[in-house]
């Protein structure tokens, strides 16, 4: 979608630091990391939130899921443990409007949702 940052990552013409990517997503680092592991996992094809998602679409939150695994994995937390959150819309927290899930990890996550 014109103007879209994460669509423009997707496409390449925006660069990111890549840390996994299938046909239907990319996962990539947050450049403003909130924890010592923050990931962005994304669908390449552009959805702006949550509630955008149709039942045409649910495969890409799965594809998202086993991303998320597999990012786990690979940062090495799979077993310590981590947090996968979609915010969803202004007062969840939204500001790209491309859905996108962050996975954080690297320290041990309070309770508080914010
Ligand atoms: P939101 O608040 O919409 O759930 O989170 C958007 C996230 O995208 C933020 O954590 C922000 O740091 C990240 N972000 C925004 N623009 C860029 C960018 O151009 N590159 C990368 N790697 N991350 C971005
Ligand atoms: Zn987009």
């Amino acid at each position: 979608m014109d103007g879209c940052i994460f669509c423009k990552i997707a496409a390449g013409e925006i660069p990111c630091r890549k840390v996994y990517e299938d046909e239907r997503v990319l996962a990539f680092e947050d450049i403003h990391p909130m924890a010592p592991i923050h990931v962005i996992i994304i669908p390449k094809g552009h959805v702006a939130t949550l509630m955008d998602v149709g039942a045409d679409r649910m495969a890409d939150l799965q594809a998202m899921m086993a991303a998320a695994q597999e990012v786990a994995r690979l940062k090495g937390v799979d077993q310590r443990g981590f947090r996968v959150v979609i915010n969803c819309n202004p007062e969840g927290g939204q500001v790209v409007f491309h859905l996108h899930m962050h996975l954080l990890g690297g320290l041990k996550l309070k309770d508080a949702l914010a």
